[in-house]
């Protein structure tokens, strides 16, 4: 049995304060990576930085600010070393039915989930390919295959998501850098706790598994991406939904 080493490298993961991102920082720590903490509250991403303890930092950044994004770029670099591994995770929801979605329901959704990978991804890929090395985990969503009803601005992030990942993966495949997707169910956080006991009743009798998904069941599938394991795997989408979509 091969033991996850990532020792040596440096990950940023975006919206690493709390839910997925958070468990994906304690996973890739827990690895041996140092760990970059991204996420708009500054003192909550030192405070989570803080609790991983060594090799890792705190960085404030919103990731619809290009600025804001190649500072704390910058900044993470200065602390931990060139960024070897970069996680996508930061996103957001705006749900409603088409006719009542606003501009600004589009705009936030689209600007958080989908520019905000395309922020990060340009700050780190030049460094990336000097060094002939990288991997990109971007956090989609079963929602971006298979659209939903209430999430149009929410699904066409995702999916475009998908589509930045697959030209990312074929653009630098010939430079060392591989950049997949991890697409998640229902995964039980913030994102989601806001949902009625009756919703979640029907959601639940359509997943397989029968359970809601744990962050850590996410964290598990970006640790593998992320490794020497994944070396021959880039492109791609891998579904973390207890089998909801089969
Ligand atoms: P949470 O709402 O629990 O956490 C979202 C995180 O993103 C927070 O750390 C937040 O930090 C950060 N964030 C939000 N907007 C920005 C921004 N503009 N710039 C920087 N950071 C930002 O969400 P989840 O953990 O549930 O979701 C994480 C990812 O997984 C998202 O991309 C989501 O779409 C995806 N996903 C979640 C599923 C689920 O069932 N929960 C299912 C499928 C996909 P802060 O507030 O400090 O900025």
């Amino acid at each position: 049995m091969t033991t996850i080493s990532l020792a040596g490298r440096t990950a940023f993961v975006t919206g690493s304060t709390r839910g997925i991102g958070l468990a994906i920082a304690r996973a890739l720590h827990a690895a041996g990576a140092r760990v970059a903490v991204v996420g708009r509250a500054l003192e909550r991403a030192r405070a989570v930085a803080a609790e991983l303890g060594e090799g890792a930092a705190g960085v404030g950044c919103d990731v619809t600010s290009a600025d804001e994004v190649q500072a704390a770029v910058a900044a993470a670099e200065q602390a931990l070393g060139p960024i070897d591994i970069l996680v996508n995770n930061a996103g957001l929801t705006r749900d409603n039915i088409l006719l009542r979605l606003t501009d600004a329901d589009w705009d936030a959704v689209l600007d958080a989930n989908l520019k905000g990978a395309f922020h990060t991804t340009r700050a780190v890929i030049k460094g990336m390919m000097k060094r002939r090395a990288g991997r990109i985990v971007n956090i989609t969503s079963v929602v971006g295959l298979t659209g939903n009803k209430g999430q149009a601005n929410y699904a066409a992030s995702k999916a475009g998501l998908i589509g930045f990942t697959k030209s990312v993966a074929r653009e630098y495949a010939s430079r060392g850098v591989l950049a997949n997707c991890v697409a998640p169910g229902f995964i039980a956080t913030d994102m989601t706790a806001a949902l009625p006991d009756d919703a979640r009743a029907t959601l639940l009798q359509d997943i397989a598994l029968g359970r809601l998904g744990q962050p850590d069941d996410v964290a598990g599938a970006v640790l593998f991406l992320a490794s020497d394991l994944a070396g021959y795997v880039t492109g791609q989408v891998l579904v973390v939904d207890g089998g909801m979509v089969i």
